[in-house]
């Protein structure tokens, strides 16, 4: 498999995109990866970069969205900050990415079991950690069950996973309301806006859709 080129990037489209990384989901979970050479694309991508995607995840050390999308050097630019929000210096980053570089699909992509969203909901402080923390309280307020507030923790893996689920969806919400510009370009369908969820136990990412 080649670098992505400004031929293969102008004809790209948000839908197309989402193919690639849904087949490159499917490789990975058939431990399978496309065969591409890293050292011939360092030097194909050496003049310029094309690439299709923007993706928006984790820090978490099982979650790298090259790997789990069978992705190469030059085909995605890759945002990644615990508990995958957005704030003022990302949204720039992602509008580089969208409006200048030329990516065609913005994915937010959430993971299960995630420590971020699991310290959100314990309400865990540690210096600068809290103020970022404070960032993804939104999202466990926004889930009302259970209402029982012995399990509304980490423990309570169903309530960290439909969390995680809305801070997706919050984060999505945030992009649009943050950003006149992706907005502008997702209400052109020059660009698509989707959310996403990696499940660390089978490797499955599911699209939202
Ligand atoms: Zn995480």
């Amino acid at each position: 498999m080649k670098a992505h080129t400004k031929e293969t990037q102008a004809t790209m489209t948000p839908q197309k995109a989402i193919q690639f990384l849904k087949e490159g989901n499917q490789r990975f979970q058939s431990n399978l990866k496309a065969n591409r050479n890293l050292l011939e694309q360092v030097n194909d991508t050496s003049e310029g970069q094309f690439p299709f995607a923007t993706i928006l995840s984790c820090i978490d050390s099982r979650v790298s969205a090259e790997l789990v999308f069978d992705q190469g050097l030059g085909d995605i630019f890759s945002v990644r900050i615990a508990g995958n929000f957005v704030n003022e210096d990302i949204l720039g980053s992602m509008e580089f990415a969208s409006k200048l570089a030329g990516t065609k699909l913005i994915v937010v992509l959430g993971h299960t079991s995630c420590g971020a969203i699991k310290g959100a909901c314990d309400d865990a402080k540690l210096g600068n950690l809290t103020t970022m923390l404070a960032k993804i309280k939104p999202a466990v307020e926004a889930i009302s069950e259970p209402q029982d507030k012995s399990l509304r923790n980490s423990k309570n893996l169903e309530f960290v996973d439909n969390v995680a689920k809305k801070n997706v969806a919050l984060t999505i919400e945030n992009i649009r309301q943050q950003s006149p510009v992706l907005k502008e370009m997702e209400d052109n369908n020059e660009i698509k806006i989707v959310g996403a969820m990696y499940d660390i136990n089978t490797g499955a990412v599911s699209f939202f859709e």
